[in-house]
């Protein structure tokens, strides 16, 4: 079952029934919380027994759906922490601050047209919650494959999950090789006997990175005296270099996704390992593996989502062998690979043709072979520019036809 939530802006204010909802709950988590810490309990069962009644006696209006669905996220929280604790030996007691409240599906009601949240509060009673409904959320509301999971709901928004079933993903038609580095994918495109080099760029990432890295040290710099606050502030610049990045990555992956889907592609991606190592902290941070990472997990969610098969291979020697000759080279060179076959390319492009011939070995690369001499490397075909927005037409002639 895959699982997607997305989030609806509310129309107007959130009414006063839903914010005293919103403390009640806060308020039965955090009893239950301190309850499973006394009672060294994690469950949602054993929290349920241990509060159940007597937080029943105080709070007699609040809804019991509501409240074993407080006992869950006590549970998770509890979880959260004790792990934190088991690796790195310290931490608070956990409490939750944020306004939050998380019902199951059997616990609302969502009216699909109109995009209006029935939410019951006590007995009898329920707050209705109007949404902000754009085409991006009708595309869910109105897939009738969606079926509805939990709710959440924060003081200015509501995520609502919708779940299907994984669709089969299609027998491939043609491939999609992609070499993930610091500021582009660069790959080929093979089908049927043609291949041609293509590119999706997001330069801007490492400069987020970067600028976010460096406002960081000045912060701590500054509040060098005050260890709290500059922790606070590091932490929010940190969400919003991690949202920026975010939104940055998602775009991406959208061309990367709609393009495959289109061409009826399997996507080749290498595997990424953890390189973290000894080398000296600054190049660690400057290399620092997330954002590719984090675009894999995106694309790969993704394409499941709509069934777009994906291929994950082993990237060893994937930026210094020859995918003509095979003969595999020292060490890496300057920007461009060359060999002594006479071959040469951009070393990131050979990268990804080396991902391609092991998927195609493999028998994984939708039929398609590589042919060297159809390979069109001077014609670079954009997936994806920031400057440019996303997909635009492949420059120079095309012997494939122009995707649209
Ligand atoms: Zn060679």
């Amino acid at each position: 079952m895959l699982v997607r939530g997305v989030a609806f802006r509310l129309k107007g204010e959130l009414p006063s029934e839903a914010r005293f909802l919103l403390e009640d709950f806060r308020l039965a988590v955090n009893n239950a919380i301190r309850a499973g810490l006394q009672a060294r309990v994690t469950s949602r069962n054993a929290l349920s027994k241990l509060t159940y009644k007597e937080f029943r006696q105080v709070h007699p209006r609040i809804y019991s759906k509501h409240l074993v669905s407080a006992f869950e996220v006590a549970g998770s929280v509890l979880k959260n922490s004790r792990r934190r604790l088991r690796r790195s030996g310290a931490g608070r007691v956990p409490y939750v601050r944020r306004l939050m409240m998380k019902a199951e599906n059997q616990a609302y009601k969502l009216d699909r047209e109109h995009g209006v949240v029935d939410l019951p509060t006590r007995a009898g009673c329920h707050v209705k919650l109007e949404l902000q409904v754009s085409d991006y959320h009708r595309r869910y509301l109105d897939d009738p494959s969606l079926t509805l999971g939990s709710l959440t709901l924060l003081p200015d928004r509501v995520i609502v999950t919708f779940r299907k079933e994984a669709p089969r993903p299609y027998v491939p038609e043609s491939a999609l090789s992609l070499d993930t580095n610091e500021r582009s994918l660069d790959g080929v495109f093979v089908k049927d006997d043609e291949a041609r080099a293509v590119k999706a760029v997001f330069p801007d990432i490492a400069v987020i990175q970067q600028r976010h890295y460096d406002r960081r040290k000045k912060l701590q710099k500054k509040k060098a005296h005050d260890r709290r606050t500059s922790r606070r502030l590091c932490r929010r610049e940190g969400a919003r270099e991690h949202n920026r990045i975010e939104y940055r990555l998602h775009q991406v992956a959208n061309a990367v996704i709609s393009f495959a889907e289109d061409q009826k592609s399997a996507i080749v991606l290498e595997e990424l390992k953890g390189f973290r190592s000894t080398w000296n902290k600054e190049l660690n941070r400057r290399l620092s593996i997330w954002p590719r990472r984090e675009l894999h997990r995106i694309i790969e969610y993704k394409a499941q989502w709509r069934g777009i098969p994906v291929v994950k291979v082993d990237p060893r020697y994937s930026s210094r062998t020859c995918p003509i000759c095979g003969r595999i080279q020292d060490s890496r060179m300057g920007a461009e690979f060359e060999c002594e076959c006479g071959w040469h390319l951009d070393r990131h492009i050979n990268a990804s043709l080396n991902l391609l011939q092991t998927a195609i070995s493999k028998g994984v690369a939708g039929g398609s072979r590589f042919n060297p001499g159809a390979f069109q490397h001077d014609v670079m075909m954009i997936l994806y520019d920031p400057e440019r927005g996303a997909r635009s037409e492949p420059n120079g002639t095309s012997g494939m036809g122009a995707v649209t």
